[in-house]
């Protein structure tokens, strides 16, 4: 007999949560188990009615009016609110699946209860490794949880690693794997044939229309300003326990080779597919074996030539910010990560323009000073430094209206 999976999509409302749900509602080998959702709960409600949840997760001043939402439909569905919830449904013993996809800081106390309690954990979530990186690996490797990258860079290389670092919670020992560097690919987002003034100038219909991707607001505008590959870097690092200089970027315009590994004999191994995160979740899901994603084959014979252009760092000011952040240590990356959330929500929000997440970035990178953290550091203290650095970013973001 198959047993069923069940799965938490946690940020079930988003761009991830959608194609991750696409791909449940054609696999019935997979239960959808618990949903969240936020700002949308009229599209909670719907996935509500189609996928049965047991459990579901609303903001906490949401959770009576939404039971009863549900009551009235005939649907006897758990509801559950806040970030204890978000945690009650991660660790549920009924849980075998937590996708994080939650976006931000928010996603980080559900997604490393997740790993606490030995979960499987498809992890979308990236700003959870930006700021609390060694606390999660720790954990994953503590308490025999499974880690697997959702973001499609880090799905590639995981793909292209040797089958013996695949089942080591993805850590790679480089010496006896013959692993030289790892490359990340970026598309360079919208902005990448046009100048500085053109991107300062940037209304937010623009910046969050990305060229081959379709994605939630926030990582949009992280990939207009390459953020979103800083916080990549960060990623990798953890993932795969090297140190940033172990990590190169190239901008790749057309997505399709989603990342690489190079090792010590000159080969380059890469994955290749439509710039499509099902076949990256579809992946996930199923590893170590391989089910339908829904995604577009990719045709060859279409494919004009594939590029490759070395980033720009002036322009694209968030990359460096983040080597600069990684190689400072956790303190910087969380102060990078809020600050960065801050001044991302300033953007969409009218207050400044593109081109100043980079200058508020960086000034809260160099100039915010923060608690030092010890090696038994816990979330709390991460969460500490994190609040701090979103209220003096907060203070940036005012000084330049
Ligand atoms: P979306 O903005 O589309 O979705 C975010 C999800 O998080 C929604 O379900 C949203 O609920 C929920 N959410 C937002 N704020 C909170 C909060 N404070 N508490 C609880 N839930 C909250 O983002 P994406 O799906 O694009 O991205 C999700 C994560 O995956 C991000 O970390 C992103 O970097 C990463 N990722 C995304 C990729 C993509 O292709 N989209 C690719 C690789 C990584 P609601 O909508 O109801 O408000
Ligand atoms: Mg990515």
């Amino acid at each position: 007999m198959v047993m069923t999976q069940r799965i938490a999509v946690l940020g079930a409302t988003g761009s991830i949560g959608d194609s991750t749900l696409a791909i449940l509602a054609a696999q019935p080998q997979y239960t959808v188990y618990a949903l969240s959702g936020y700002h949308r709960l009229d599209k909670l409600f719907e996935l509500c009615k189609q996928f049965l949840p047991k459990r579901v997760s609303v903001p906490t001043a949401a959770v009576d009016d939404f039971a009863q939402r549900l009551s009235t439909a005939g649907l006897d569905i758990d509801v559950v609110g806040g970030e204890q919830g978000l945690i009650d449904i991660a660790v549920d013993s009924q849980t075998d699946t937590v996708v994080a996809a939650i976006v931000g800081a928010a996603g980080l106390p559900s997604t490393l209860a997740a790993a606490r309690a030995g979960k499987r954990i498809l992890l979308a979530n990236k700003e959870a490794l930006v700021m609390a990186g060694q606390v999660m690996i720790n954990a994953v490797k503590m308490h025999n949880a499974t880690l697997l990258p959702l973001d499609s860079e880090h799905n590639a290389i995981f793909q292209c690693l040797p089958l013996a670092i695949q089942q080591d919670n993805t850590q790679i020992h480089q010496l006896e794997h013959g692993v030289r560097k790892l490359w990340l690919t970026a598309s360079g987002g919208p902005f990448l044939q046009q100048s500085f003034e053109q991107m300062q100038q940037a209304s937010v219909a623009q910046a969050v229309k990305h060229p081959n991707w379709s994605m939630g607001q926030k990582i949009s505008v992280d990939s207009a300003t390459m953020m979103n590959k800083g916080l990549e870097l960060i990623e990798a690092c953890h993932l795969f326990d090297l140190t940033e200089d172990k990590i190169n970027v190239v901008i790749h315009p057309q997505s399709i080779i989603h990342s690489m590994v190079e090792y010590s004999d000159g080969s380059f191994l890469a994955q290749l597919g439509s710039p499509d995160m099902k076949t990256p979740i579809a992946h996930a899901l199923s590893y170590p074996n391989r089910i339908e994603s829904g995604s577009q084959p990719l045709d060859l014979y279409a494919l004009s030539g594939l590029e490759f252009i070395k980033p720009d760092l002036q322009k694209f000011a968030c990359l460096r910010l983040a080597r600069q952040a990684m190689q400072s240590g956790t303190q910087a990356t969380i102060v990078l990560n809020a600050a960065n959330e801050i001044a991302v929500a300033a953007f969409l929000d009218g207050q400044i323009r593109l081109t100043d997440i980079a200058d508020i970035n960086e000034q809260a990178l160099n100039d915010i000073q923060v608690p030092p953290l010890t090696e038994t550091a816990d979330i709390e203290d991460i969460l500490t430094i994190d609040k701090i650095a979103r209220h003096l970013t907060d203070k940036l973001v005012a000084k330049l209206n």
